[in-house]
């Protein structure tokens, strides 16, 4: 049924409620049918709790979950990936039969329920290295002994990216191969800096577009905004082009219109 199937996000501070906020909003816009759940860790304020309660169904404080992992964390030049691993409290939202994971710098653009019609573990392929999936949105089952079994490997084996992408990559090995009904298409996770690595693909499946993710360190709440022309201002570090500046626009819109003046 629908009513024990959730879409779930994930935010360990204020910030990256920001961007939570704008995706669950982007899926209440486009009408979702299923529930919306967060996880946060104790550091969320309390102000930011009560607006997130105004929005999802379902808001959950879990433990911040570390990979202790700097090493491999330095390597990718992103030290703040450790906190992903909190992802995988997602697996003990066992009142639910099945959850879609979104990130929080992720947007959707249209009704996305059918992910729903997908199995364990579905997700789409990272542009960085295809026979890889990003994990930046997937389907799962919650289930306790998943998540032990998640842990477990953690310990044992680590992560070769030192974040969550990497252990689950590892986890669910055979996902480049063996079942090709757990690929989802490109346009359920589309990062907007990969698009201008194949642009002709772009210009041609780019309308079709369902969800887009800000992957990298730059997020859509990093720029600045113009309340009075809508538009994006860009600075020396930030660059984009065209279509990367609409997807923004797209999430500043949301941002300003429907989560600013619940922030105020
Ligand atoms: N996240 C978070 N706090 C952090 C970093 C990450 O809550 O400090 C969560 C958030 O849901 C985020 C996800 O973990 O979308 C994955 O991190 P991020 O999107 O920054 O990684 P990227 O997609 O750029 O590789
Ligand atoms: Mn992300």
């Amino acid at each position: 049924s629908v009513t024990d199937q959730a879409f779930v996000t994930l935010a360990t501070d204020d910030v990256y409620c920001q961007g939570a906020l704008v995706l669950g909003q982007s899926l209440r816009n486009h009408t979702t049918s299923r529930k919306l759940a967060i996880l946060i860790t104790p550091e969320v304020s309390s102000g930011m709790r009560s607006v997130l309660r105004s929005v999802f169904d379902e808001v959950t404080e879990v433990d911040a979950l570390d990979s202790a992992d700097s090493v491999r964390l330095a390597l990718l030049q992103r030290p703040e990936l450790g906190v992903t691993f909190t992802k995988l409290h997602c697996w003990t939202l066992t009142h639910y039969s099945k959850c879609v994971f979104m990130d929080a710098d992720t947007l959707v653009l249209c009704n996305v329920d059918e992910l729903f019609d997908r199995e364990e573990f579905s997700a789409a392929p990272d542009s960085g290295w295809p026979d890889c999936f990003n994990s930046g949105v997937f389907v799962f089952r919650p289930s306790l002994k998943t998540y032990n079994l998640l842990l477990q490997f953690a310990a044992e084996h680590g992560s070769f990216d030192g974040g969550d992408q990497g252990l689950l990559n590892s986890f669910f090995s055979n996902w480049a191969t063996a079942d090709i009904g757990k690929h989802l298409p490109f346009i359920y996770n589309l990062s907007s800096s990969a698009v201008y690595t194949y642009i002709p693909a772009f210009n041609h499946f780019g309308r079709d577009t369902k969800v887009v993710h800000f992957l990298g360190a730059t997020k859509p709440w990093n720029y600045k905004y113009n309340l009075q022309t809508k538009r994006v201002m860009q600075d020396g570090t930030t660059s984009g082009s065209f279509h990367q500046l609409s997807f923004l626009a797209l999430w500043w819109n949301i941002y300003s219109a429907s989560i600013l003046p619940l922030l105020e």
